[in-house]
């Protein structure tokens, strides 16, 4: 945005010396709306790479937390005293990047004090669940180790990776490295698991609180990839897969990855992309809101920064929804989708020792789209397909019942009311509760947006051409403007 800023700036100071009224209102309002109404966010900060945790609003600004107690305890034990002294339902917010409102509530723990690392033996490390994935990365970069199914934002917490469906794009996830963990449960008592694991995982917080896990570790490796033009539903033994399209498409542009036994030459763990942001909320979201564009050119999957885990580019305004399907329905789910523009990035997973996640293969079908009318649509197709929904994606229906539909709910539920038998860990879209998904829709701000920018074009080129009319018709002796 800074660019088009400096860009514009010669207009802006002709405009403004020019002393003509209505271009210089026009450019005002124009300021104010790209400054104050972002059309694909809450959120009207310019960058938004930068990294910012609010307690007030989620991190993909899909929803605002209501008013109400936060605390950040400073240790362990006085997480353990908040728990016994009190009896307020609460969530932990982790790095508040889950698009669903799992984290909506009145009472909201935030544990980045909990951040130390524990203990490293070269094969393992075990940290505070408190901790960042970056900060983990740092300290492992010493020992030229790595995380695996890490994914794109290293900002997430250990603890808010471990509870969703967190993954990157290379074919593991994140959970399954967790070798053991502890949780307190809803009165302060330390539980430890290790045989259980498979509940934890993946629970969105529902078992306890997670204050320390021990997570495989693996010696840093460069990779070779690939690019080839490729059909949906393309499988074939990788170790990461990548393939960008769309929903109108056929192929897409693969990326293939294989490790190689050395590590790398050169890693570099964050890439800037902040102009792409700015494109994506500014230009692409408010177009392809109405009309399909996809035709201008089809994502790239090529990258030039190398990095071990993942990069990515963030298509922050578009709605992130990411889906688990059953590898062999693939093809038929993307196919039988509602058409509209948007990027679809397809991955591949293998079977997880996971309650709440898939026990097959699946493609992970990660759809961001500016237009919300179809999403509805989409969760049954879902369904359909025998297939669930990432627990930090945007869900609109009721995930309870995504929940239930899991083989081992019965005992995931018959643990759950052991560790927590009063729900103090649930909130309401965890209940089910009808409308409890409290989502902000952008529709208002697109047109808002729209109808300003068309104002202003046609004001703008309107009163330059009038301009220049004038000046030629004065034989080029510029003139003086008056208001
Ligand atoms: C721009 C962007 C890009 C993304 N890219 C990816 C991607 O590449 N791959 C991917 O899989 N996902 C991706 N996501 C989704 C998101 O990163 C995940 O949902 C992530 O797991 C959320 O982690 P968090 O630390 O932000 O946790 P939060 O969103 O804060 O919390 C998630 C859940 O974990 C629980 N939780 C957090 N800490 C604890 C704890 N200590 N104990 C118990 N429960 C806890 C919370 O209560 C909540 O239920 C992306 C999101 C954004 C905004």
């Amino acid at each position: 945005m800074w660019v088009l800023v400096l860009v514009s700036l010669p207009l802006i100071v002709v405009t403004f010396f020019s002393r003509k009224l209505l271009p210089i209102i026009t450019w005002v309002v124009f300021l104010a709306v790209v400054l104050f109404c972002n059309p694909s966010h809450q959120d009207f900060r310019f960058d938004m790479t930068i990294k910012r945790i609010s307690r007030h609003r989620n991190w993909p600004s899909t929803f605002d937390m209501p008013e109400g107690h936060y605390h950040e305890p400073l240790s362990e034990t006085e997480l353990v005293d908040f728990l016994k002294h009190n009896a307020r339902s609460l969530r932990v917010m982790g790095g508040m990047e889950s698009y669903s409102p799992l984290i909506h509530s009145a009472t909201v723990l935030n544990i980045k004090h909990l951040n130390r690392v524990k203990h490293y033996n070269g094969s393992h490390i075990r940290c505070e669940a408190g901790m960042t994935i970056k900060e983990v990365q740092d300290y492992l970069a010493n020992y030229r180790q790595s995380l695996r199914g890490i994914g794109t934002y290293l900002d997430t917490t250990l603890g808010g990776a471990f509870s969703t469906s967190f993954s990157g794009r290379f074919q593991t996830s994140f959970s399954d490295h967790v070798t053991w963990a502890r949780t307190l449960n809803a009165v302060g008592t330390s539980i430890e698991w290790i045989d259980d694991l498979f509940y934890l995982r993946d629970s969105m917080g529902m078992l306890g609180i997670v204050v320390e896990m021990e997570l495989q570790v693996f010696p840093n490796r460069d990779y070779e990839i690939f690019y080839k033009q490729r059909d949906i539903g393309w499988t074939e033994p990788a170790d990461g897969f990548q393939m960008n399209t769309h929903l109108y498409a056929s192929q897409g542009e693969a990326a293939t990855y294989r490790l190689l036994p050395g590590p790398p030459e050169f890693v570099n763990r964050q890439g800037s992309y902040w102009v792409m942001s700015e494109i994506y909320d500014f230009i692409y979201t408010p177009i392809s809101y109405f009309i399909p564009i996809h035709w201008i050119g089809q994502p790239d999957a090529r990258q030039t920064i190398r990095q071990l885990s993942t990069n990515d580019v963030p298509y922050f305004g578009l709605t992130y929804l990411n889906y688990r399907i059953p590898v062999e329905f693939c093809k038929a789910f993307l196919n039988e989708m509602e058409d509209q523009d948007g990027l679809v990035r397809v991955k591949y997973l293998p079977p997880k020792q996971a309650c709440l996640a898939h026990h097959q293969s699946v493609c992970e079908v990660e759809i961001h789209i500016p237009n919300h009318k179809y999403i509805i649509q989409y969760e049954s197709l879902v369904r359909k397909y025998g297939g669930y929904s990432h627990w930090g994606g945007y869900y609109e229906g009721n995930i309870t019942k995504q929940i239930e539909s899991f083989d081992c709910y019965v005992e995931f539920e018959k643990l759950r009311k052991k560790h927590d038998p009063t729900g103090r860990f649930l909130n309401n879209y965890l209940k089910g509760v009808p409308g409890a998904q409290y989502y902000w829709r952008s529709a208002g701000r697109v047109y808002v947006y729209c109808i300003v920018l068309a104002l202003f074009v046609i004001v703008t080129i309107f009163s330059y051409w009038k301009q220049h009319i004038t000046v030629c018709g004065r034989g080029r002796t510029l003139r003086k403007f008056k208001t």
